[in-house]
């Protein structure tokens, strides 16, 4: 059935089912004009919101639709992980034509629930609207932390170890070998597909105390970039130290690429790189999936990377889009 048959707001009753995951802040959930919600009082409150546009963030010829919901909630997760935070609510806007499928609205709702779910988010409420052009999701999601622990972008400081999650370019290997047509790469192929964010990690390395941390929708280089302005430091990786999955390597072998270039420039591996004083290496070394990759050091703000041979390689901030082109 079309959308213009169920009519948004008999859509709006189906979805409603199965959004609160956790009660205990919830006031009033979907229904009035605005939903109500409490927030404890030691902690600080993260907000954040992230849009996909249909043909721009994501497409229907190479993405199922639950994908889309899962991949959509991972982009907003992942925002709240940067900061440390733990997520407690959503609200989302839909813009759809009036003549799709409402069973591709409901798997979108699915990918999306199935994150809910897991990370006990509830659905707080939305807005549903129609549009000529291409589909629009929005999501804004709220989180929190305890008060004064958000760990910023800014706080690198020098003689920080830098420190990052995973597997990094593990979701461009995937894309590549899928945008190829090459069998196997299972691993990353799913990578791509429904990626995850690290909230547990995340609040791992704010209750140990990071200094700085970013998560990496853009690449590694780019992320790098951000945290190297936004803290006014010089950071120093070491190529060989940066953690790449043996798909990653099998895939550059195959089509006579550098494996460390998926990882500096592919995007959406929604992993966290973060900073760290240098006393917390014996309780980071403990940490599952936790690899350290370098420095931050005098200088003005700007990445360099020591590669296999030895030479110093300035990494610009170029991220997913120029990723083709390299
Ligand atoms: P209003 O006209 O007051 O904005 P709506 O008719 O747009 O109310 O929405 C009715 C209720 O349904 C509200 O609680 C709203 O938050 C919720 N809602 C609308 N669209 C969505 C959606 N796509 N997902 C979740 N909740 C939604
Ligand atoms: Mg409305």
């Amino acid at each position: 059935m079309q959308l213009k048959d169920v009519g948004e707001f008999n859509f709006i009753r189906q979805i409603q089912d199965n959004t609160i995951y956790d009660s205990s802040t919830v006031v009033y959930g979907i229904g009035d004009d605005c939903a109500v919600y409490s927030a404890a009082p030691d902690m600080d409150q993260l907000i954040s919101t992230d849009t996909m546009v249909e043909g721009v963030h994501f497409s229907f010829h190479y993405m199922m639709p639950y994908d889309i919901g899962y991949r959509l909630m991972t982009a907003n997760l992942s925002d709240i992980a940067a900061m440390g935070g733990n997520p407690k609510q959503i609200v989302l806007s839909v813009a759809a034509p009036q003549h799709i499928d409402t069973e591709i609205l409901d798997e979108i709702y699915r990918g999306i629930k199935a994150q809910c779910q897991r990370y006990k988010l509830n659905i707080l409420g939305g807005d549903t609207v129609r549009t000529e052009g291409p589909m629009v999701w929005t999501v804004t999601i709220i989180g929190e932390v305890p008060k004064g622990t958000a760990v910023m972008r800014s706080g690198a400081q020098v003689g920080d170890v830098v420190g990052i999650t995973n597997y990094v370019g593990y979701a461009a290997t995937g894309l590549g070998a899928l945008s190829y047509n090459l069998a196997g790469y299972d691993m990353t192929k799913i990578g791509h597909q429904r990626p995850d964010p690290q909230i547990e990690l995340g609040e791992q390395l704010r209750q140990l105390g990071v200094h700085s941390m970013n998560d990496i929708s853009d690449g590694l280089g780019s992320e790098l970039n951000e945290i190297a302005s936004a803290s006014n430091v010089s950071i120093l990786v070491e190529e060989s130290a940066i953690p790449l999955h043996e798909e990653t390597y099998a895939l550059a072998k195959h089509l006579q690429t550098k494996p460390v270039d998926y990882a500096l420039y592919g995007g959406e591996d929604f992993q966290l790189v973060f900073t760290a004083p240098k006393s917390l290496v014996p309780k980071l070394e403990n940490l599952a999936g936790i690899t350290l990759i370098g420095e931050v050091v005098t200088g003005p703000p700007k990445v360099e990377m020591v590669t296999q041979d030895r030479t110093i390689k300035t990494i610009e901030a170029k991220g997913y889009n120029h990723f083709h082109e390299s």
